[in-house]
């Protein structure tokens, strides 16, 4: 597969195509600010284009059999995990994250496409005990039509599949438009879907600089039965608004302000090296990343000590580069907030452990990077204790009792990931039950997998991805009542 074949057109009915102005944009590599490529800058016109093609190739789509469709999508992930290491250098240049984290999203994102080629021959109906002896009662489960998906930068190929998958595996067709800092990414997932041989009209990439107008045809145009994305609560809230116009079905995959609670039962050191990993991961641009560290106060010197070490151990750059575990920020607006939470905090009396400052040695200027931070005596007044930060910055809180961490902990709009370290399994069992989260990790930082159901409750968003459920999202329920 050649890295730049088709990287500025938009793919529609299967066919790599200009976008209607002719325009294109630049992508650029967050490390270094150079221009890596460019991509076809679609717009509403072309967007409507996509989804014309998406109807025209919804029934015959749909009209295949479970496992017709289910061989194509054993043949994109065959064709994903044979393009692994293309897809993994690419994305570290695109987004930034580094090489192995790259390698292992190839997979995460491979993953959707086995685990929903299976998943496809499960979507069962069901009969139904009829209260008339002449009745029978029958449930058909049935692909919802035509997506239209939306995703986010930080997760530029799994995002992609985590959607594509399920859609594709229901009997669905899609138009999927992909962040803008990332198309290359995404040009690149749609060319293994062209190459498994999945027919045209199926699966359809509108790539766009400007995401506003692509947005509204998805919403306004009636053809569209579903809409699902992935990106910030504030976008998701704006989307969701216009959908409801048409009643569209919708999944929101939103913004999360994860709570990490460490119990005075637990052991200090193995739940900081948990909150290290887990934390800085993807430089903190991940929606389920840990936003408030609360430490039981009788641990909280060990917890720091061990945290601080490894935090300021870390090494920052390219992810190209051998032993860096933190890779740029996506732009300069990312690092200004991150800069304007730490400058609050420490405002308001927050503590620096480490960190705290912009790197600019070794050419690192030309990226967009922060140093790995730490930041104890954080209280709730703090803008970092309210709003999620997406960035390598870890705040830590002291609590003295389980109430009175539960009230903290749930005392948010967000619901998306929560993590409690404890070995009290009661306790356990109790805090998995309070905490108004989707998704619980208990002495487990990585609770995510393409068999597991991920998602948010409150302004985290709506429905799941991933698991049985992540097929759900694209599936009608009819009911057929026969007298006989
Ligand atoms: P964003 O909302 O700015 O962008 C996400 C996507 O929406 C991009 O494709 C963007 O082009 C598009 N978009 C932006 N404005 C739009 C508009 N008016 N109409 C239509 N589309 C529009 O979010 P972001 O900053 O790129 O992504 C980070 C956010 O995504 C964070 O809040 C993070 O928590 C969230 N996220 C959530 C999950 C999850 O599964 N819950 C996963 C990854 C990221």
């Amino acid at each position: 597969m050649q890295s730049n074949d088709h990287a500025n057109k938009l793919y529609i009915d299967g066919q790599w195509v200009n976008a209607d102005s002719g325009a294109t944009f630049d992508v650029f590599n967050p490390a270094n600010g150079e221009k890596i490529g460019e991509a076809a800058d679609g717009s509403g016109s072309d967007a409507a284009r996509a989804i014309e093609a998406a109807q025209k190739a919804f029934g015959q789509w749909a009209g295949l059999t479970a496992h017709q469709r289910s061989e194509y999508l054993y043949e994109a992930y065959q064709k994903m995990t044979a393009n692994r290491e293309h897809l993994a250098r690419l994305m570290t240049e695109e987004q930034g994250k580094p090489l192995k984290a790259s390698r292992g999203e190839v997979q995460y994102g491979a993953d959707f496409l086995l685990w929903y080629a299976e998943e496809a021959k499960r979507v069962y109906g069901k009969t139904i005990p009829a209260p008339r002896s002449d009745q029978r009662f029958m449930v058909l489960r049935q692909p919802v039509g035509v997506v239209a998906a939306i995703t986010p930068w930080n997760y530029p190929v799994s995002m992609v599949t985590r959607k594509v998958a399920p859609a594709l595996a229901a009997g669905c067709t899609i138009v999927l438009k992909p962040a803008e800092a990332t198309p290359l990414c995404a040009v690149e997932v749609f060319k293994i879907l062209h190459e498994a041989g999945i027919p045209a009209g199926v699966a359809n990439l509108v790539t766009a600089l400007n995401p506003a107008p692509v947005g509204e045809v998805f919403v306004q145009n009636p053809l569209v039965r579903k809409l699902t994305f992935t990106g910030s609560t504030e976008v998701g809230k704006i989307l969701a608004e216009g959908a409801a116009r048409q009643v569209k079905r919708i999944s929101l995959e939103l913004g999360g302000h994860a709570p990490f609670i460490v119990f005075e039962d637990s052991d200090p050191v193995h739940a900081a090296k948990g909150a290290a990993l887990i934390k800085f991961l993807n430089t903190g641009q991940t929606c389920i990343s840990p936003n408030r560290i609360f430490v039981h106060r009788s641990i909280m010197a060990p917890f720091i000590r061990e945290f601080k070490s490894r935090v300021s151990r870390m090494l920052t750059g390219s992810g190209f580069e051998d032993g860096v575990s933190i890779g740029p920020l996506v732009d300069n607006a990312a690092l200004q907030k991150v800069q304007q939470q730490v400058s609050d905090a420490l405002d308001q009396g927050a503590a620096l452990v480490c960190g705290g400052r912009r790197l600019t040695e070794d050419n690192l200027d030309r990226g967009h990077f922060y140093a790995p931070t730490v930041l104890s005596d954080v209280t709730p007044q703090m803008l970092i204790f309210r709003e999620e930060t997406f960035g390598p910055v870890a705040p830590i809180i002291a609590f003295d009792s389980e109430e009175e961490v539960l009230a903290l902990a749930n005392d948010t709009n967000y619901g998306l990931a929560a993590y409690i370290y404890t070995n009290n399994l009661s306790r356990a069992m109790r805090m998995f039950e309070a905490l108004n989260f989707g998704i619980i990790g208990i002495n487990d930082i990585n609770p995510t997998s393409a068999a597991a159901p991920f998602g948010g409750m409150q302004e985290s968003g709506l429905g799941r991805e991933g698991g049985r459920e992540g097929i759900e999202e694209y599936l009608e329920t009819k009911l057929g009542g026969f007298s006989i």
